[in-house]
C-alpha cells in the first residue's frame, strides 16, 4: 500500500450503485482505488465509518447560485413567466462580490444536504462580466464542491421573447418595458470566452460551461454561436427546455415547430447538450434528444412550486434520453435538497394512475441523481463507488430513525432521507462537512454578509420590484390566454 492512501473502514457501503456490502475503501489522490472485503490493512491512516451507511455524493444537474441571495423573494403565486418578468427585482444591482457570496451560500446549502457537484447557471444583469464569472468559480473552488459554472446568458428580455406579450400592456407601460434591452450577444460571448481563457481555478474540479438561458430568449444567431463555442472549447451547454406550456406555444408561433426541433436545426443538440425541466416535450423531441445522446435534468420541486407541470420521465426514459436530477435554485425551489428531489423523482412518477411498470424505482432514481447527473455535467467517473471512481462520499448515521429497523437501505434512503442523517461529506477524498459544520467556509460570516447584502439589494431594487409586481398580472393573464388559444395538451 502507498503512503498517500487513506482507508475507510467499518461502513455499510453502496458498491457500484447496486448492492450494500460491509467493505473498506482505499482512497488515493481523490479517487477510490480499491474496494476490499472486510477491514482492510492496518498500516494506513484510517477513517472509521462504523455505524455509517456510505453512498456516493448526489449530483445536482441544474441550479442557479444567484438564487441563494434571492431566497424568500419569489411571490407564492409566481409562475415561471411572472418570475422572469421580475428578474431585475431579484438579481439587479449585484456586484461580483454578491455573486461570490450567493455561490458560497448555495454551496453551503448543497453540501449540508449531500450534494457534491452541481451544474450552475449563474446570471449577472444586464450581462456577464469576467469578474462575476470568476467570482462564482472561485466560490465553488474554495467550498470544495465540484461544479460546472455556466454563465446564464440571453439577448432578449421576456417582453422580446414572447410574441404578442408587449401588446398586452397599456401604451405607457409598453414603452418602458420595450426600452429594456440586453447587451449584444457578440459582446456577451466575447466576455464568456475571455473568462474561460483566463479560468482562475483548476478545471478538474470547477470547469466552465455555457447556459443560453431559454431558447426563446436567445436569437438564433446567438444560439448557433453558443453551440460553436461549446464545441470548440469542449464545454457542456445547458438551457431551460420546454419548462412551461407557454414556451412550447411560443416556439410553435415563432419557429413553426417544437423547441427541440428548432434547436436541432441550429445544431445545438449533441451529447454536450442538456435541457433543464423538459416538462412539455413531445415524443418527436424525446426521440431527437435520445438519438443525439443529449440529456434532460428533472427538477420536480421547482416544477411543482411554479405550477409548470410534471415531467414525463417514463416516456423520456423509454425513448433513451440521458436523465439527471436537479433542485433548481433557492429562489424558485426555495431549497436545494437533492434528497428531496430524489424522492420526488420516484414518487411523482406514480401520479395520475400511472401503471406500476411506468414508475421510476428507487434504484433508478438514485442512479439518475448520481451517475445520470454526472454524465450531464461531463464528469469522468463520478457518481458511484467503485475502483477508479471519484471519492465523493456521503456518510449517513445508520442509527437515525430513517434506518431503524434497517431492511432495504437504498429504498429507505430514497423514500425517507432528508439530509437529517447526514454526518460527513467527502469530495475528492477530503472531508468538507463533519460535526455539523461545513469545514471549507465560515457560515457565521456568510450569514452576516447575506443579511447586509439583502438589505442593500432590496432597497436598490425597490422600484424594479414595484414594476415587476404590476407587470406580473398582465404577464399571467397573457400566458393563460395564449395557452388556451393554442392548446398544447400534455404530449408525452
Ligand atoms: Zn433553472
Amino acid at each position: 500500500m502507498h503512503a498517500t492512501q487513506t482507508l475507510i473502514r467499518g461502513g455499510l457501503v453502496l458498491v457500484e450503485n447496486a448492492q450494500f456490502a460491509p467493505v473498506s475503501l482505499v482512497i488515493e489522490e481523490g479517487r477510490v482505488v480499491a474496494v476490499i472485503d472486510g477491514d482492510g490493512p492496518d498500516d494506513l491512516p484510517t477513517l472509521d465509518a462504523t455505524g455509517r451507511i456510505v453512498i456516493p455524493g448526489l449530483v445536482n444537474g441544474h441550479t442557479h447560485s444567484h438564487g441563494a441571495l434571492g431566497r424568500g423573494g419569489v411571490p407564492e403565486d409566481a409562475t415561471l413567466e411572472t418570475f422572469l418578468a421580475g428578474g431585475a427585482a431579484l438579481n439587479g444591482n449585484r456586484h461580483s462580490d454578491d455573486l461570490r457570496l450567493s455561490a458560497e451560500l448555495s454551496a453551503v446549502e448543497m453540501i449540508r444536504k449531500g450534494c457534491t457537484a452541481c451544474f450552475d447557471l449563474s446570471v449577472e444583469l444586464p450581462g456577464p462580466s469576467v469578474a462575476g464569472i470568476h467570482a462564482v468559480a472561485e466560490a465553488y473552488h474554495n467550498a470544495g464542491l465540484r461544479a460546472v459554472v455556466a454563465p446564464m446568458i440571453s439577448d432578449r428580455t421576456i417582453y422580446q421573447a414572447l410574441p404578442g406579450l408587449l401588446d398586452a400592456f397599456a401604451p405607457s407601460q409598453r414603452a418602458a418595458l420595450a426600452a429594456i434591452s440586453l447587451p449584444r450577444w457578440q459582446e456577451t460571448l466575447a466576455i464568456c470566452t475571455e473568462a474561460f481563457a483566463r479560468w482562475p481555478v483548476p478545471r478538474d474540479r470547477v470547469k466552465p460551461g455555457l447556459g443560453p438561458a431559454i431558447p426563446l430568449h436567445c436569437s438564433d444567431a446567438f444560439l448557433t454561436a453558443c453551440a460553436a463555442t461549446a464545441q470548440a472549447a469542449d464545454l457542456c451547454l445547458q438551457t431551460h427546455l420546454a419548462e412551461t406550456q407557454m414556451q412550447q406555444v411560443a416556439a410553435h408561433q415563432r419557429y413553426g415547430t417544437s423547441l427541440t426541433a428548432h434547436l436541432d436545426r441550429l445544431g445545438l443538440i449533441s451529447p454536450r447538450f442538456s435541457g433543464a425541466h423538459g416538462v412539455w416535450l413531445d415524443p418527436h423531441e424525446a426521440a431527437l434528444l435520445a438519438s443525439h445522446g443529449a440529456g434532460i435534468v428533472h427538477n420536480p420541486l421547482s416544477n411543482l412550486r411554479l405550477g409548470s407541470g410534471i415531467a414525463p420521465l417514463h416516456a423520456l426514459r423509454s425513448a433513451g434520453v440521458t436523465l439527471g436530477v436537479g433542485t433548481d435554485a433557492a429562489n424558485t425551489s426555495d431549497a436545494q435538497n437533492m434528497f428531496e428531489a430524489l424522492r420526488l423523482a420516484t414518487t411523482l412518477s406514480r401520479t395520475s394512475s400511472a401503471p406500476p411498470e411506468h414508475w421510476i424505482g428507487p434504484t433508478e432514481a438514485f442512479r439518475m441523481a448520481t451517475e445520470g447527473s454526472a454524465r450531464i455535467l461531463g464528469l469522468d467517473r463520478v457518481g458511484r463507488i467503485a475502483p477508479g471512481w471519484a471519492a465523493d462520499l456521503l456518510f449517513l448515521d445508520r442509527s437515525y430513525c430513517h434506518y431503524v429497523p434497517l431492511r432495504d437501505p437504498l429504498s429507505q434512503i430514497v423514500f425517507a432521507e432528508t439530509g437529517a442523517a447526514l454526518r460527513e461529506v467527502m469530495i475528492a477524498g477530503a472531508l468538507v462537512f463533519a460535526d455539523n459544520r461545513v469545514l471549507t467556509l465560515d457560515e457565521a460570516s456568510l450569514a452576516e454578509r447575506a443579511g447586509r447584502a439583502a438589505t442593500r439589494l432590496d432597497a436598490a431594487n425597490h422600484d424594479a420590484r414595484q414594476m415587476a409586481e404590476a407587470a406580473a398580472l398582465i404577464v399571467r393573464s397573457f400566458c393563460r390566454s395564449a395557452c388556451a388559444r393554442h392548446p398544447h395538451s400534455h404530449p408525452l
